[in-house]
């Protein structure tokens, strides 16, 4: 078996993997990446958070990014039948980046192992990791090419962004169940034929059709839209027929998108992805760390997705660097406690979505700019910033205000 060695070999080419890669590459490290597929491929995650900007821009992938010319994303709007929530990221309470993008994730990842390899960062397509042996911190993975061929590759370090794939959380039985409600999905793309004109047409929207349940709508430029539902597990498998019939019917839950997208047909047969939430015992060992979805995974709710799967690769990236130069990293305050706070921070943000005490905030009348603003920054992915009070006191301040709006809109309807 053909066997060759690097300092790092990283798991899968999606956006966690491709800025570890621009990372370590730049370090100076002998990097390779493996992918399974062949790109582009299809892969979900469309809506960014102006968090992930910074990621793009510190690796020195924004600018190709930049010439794709994808949707700008400058906030998004969260609807419940008449009732309106317009978040805008130039209002945030956390300086950073108040816009992002909307993009089809295909031309977006391919976007960036083609910059990758252009800069001759080593990244072998479908290829897939099928076996992995740690010595200590050396690992030799075993590696299944597309004829079936085996070969190996023994590695200072291995960086886990295989996603979905979740290799590491398989191979060494580090999966436990999320503490996050069991939601699926069901999503496809459409040709937007009946896009309105102006803001309307490419505005980023929730609609949220229950409690539980709720349709995104993410236009991006080339013309095409992405549509997907998300709600309890029991519910969505309840609809009949095929992939494409069960979102037809779907469709029909959304007063306001029904028109839009009635009749048009679906790029793909609908994808559904059960019980979304992902979580592991541990996000490092001995010779590896876990980064983006194959790590932990939320909901899809605030689109946090990619911006933790970069946060978490560059951040990893940084501590294998100073480690291979020969410096201590401490794993469980540098990277695992530190991925925490921020994945804490939107657990809350997502389990008080569906405890509905979000929704009461977002669709209360008596609108506060300041709660407004401290909110808007969570949802551009400023975890981090303990000045936000928000942030901060995530696990009460939520509920409480809910609780003040609920009462004033009792009061308002006694004195009323
Ligand atoms: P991925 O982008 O999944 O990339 C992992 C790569 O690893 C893949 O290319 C795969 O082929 C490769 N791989 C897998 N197994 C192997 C193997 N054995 N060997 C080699 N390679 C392998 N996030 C957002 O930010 N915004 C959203 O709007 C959003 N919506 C979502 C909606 C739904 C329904 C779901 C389920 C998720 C959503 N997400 C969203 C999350 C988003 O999909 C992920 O967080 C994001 O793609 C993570 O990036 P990644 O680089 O970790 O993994």
């Amino acid at each position: 078996m053909q066997n060759e060695s690097v300092d790092v070999l990283i798991i899968g080419a999606g956006p966690s993997g491709a800025v570890s890669a621009a990372y370590l590459f730049k370090q100076g490290l002998k990097v390779k990446v493996v992918e399974k597929s062949k790109f582009p491929r299809f892969v979900i995650g469309e809506s960014l958070l102006p968090r992930c900007m910074d990621h793009f821009e510190e690796v020195g992938l924004l600018e190709e990014l930049k010439k794709r010319n994808y949707e700008v994303k400058a906030g998004a709007r969260f609807m419940r039948g008449d009732k309106i929530c317009n978040f805008d990221f130039s209002k945030k309470f956390t300086e950073g980046w108040d816009w992002t993008w909307q993009v089809p994730r295909a031309d977006f990842d391919k976007t960036l192992t083609d910059t990758l390899e252009g800069w001759g960062v080593d990244i072998d397509f479908e290829k897939e990791v099928v076996g992995v042996d740690f010595n200590g911190s050396d690992s030799i993975t075993t590696i299944k090419d597309i004829d079936g061929s085996l070969s190996a590759i023994s590695a200072k370090f291995i960086v886990d962004s295989s996603g979905h794939g979740r290799v590491l959380p398989r191979l060494l039985d580090l999966d436990k169940p999320s503490d996050i409600g069991r939601h699926s999905s069901i999503f496809t793309h459409v040709k937007d034929s009946k896009r309105p004109q102006g803001r309307e047409g490419t505005i980023i929207t929730f609609d949220i059709v229950s409690l539980e349940t709720w349709l995104w709508v993410i236009p991006f430029s080339n013309g095409y839209t992405s549509i997907g539902f998300v709600g309890p597990s029991d519910y969505i498998e309840s609809f009949q027929g095929s992939h494409t019939e069960k979102l037809r019917e779907m469709m029909k839950l959304s007063e306001y998108y029904f028109d839009r997208f009635d009749g048009l047909e679906y790029e793909f047969e609908p994808v559904i992805i059960k019980n979304i939430a992902k979580s592991v015992k541990k996000l490092y060992g001995e010779g590896f760390v876990l980064t983006g979805n194959s790590a932990e995974f939320l909901d899809p709710v605030f689109s946090s997705g990619v911006t933790f799967a970069t946060e978490s690769s560059l951040v990893a990236s940084k501590l294998i660097a100073k480690q291979l130069a020969g410096e201590t990293v401490d794993w469980e305050k540098e990277y695992a406690e530190y991925m925490k706070e921020g994945v804490n921070v939107f657990a809350t943000y997502v389990k008080e979505w569906y405890t509905g005490n979000l929704q009461t905030i977002f669709f209360d009348s008596n609108d506060n700019p300041t709660i407004k603003a401290q909110i808007c920054a969570v949802l551009a992915g400023y975890v981090w910033d303990k000045e936000n009070p928000f942030v901060k006191n995530h696990h009460r301040l939520v509920k409480t205000v809910a609780r003040i709006a609920e009462m004033e809109k009792e009061a308002d309807k006694s004195i009323g």
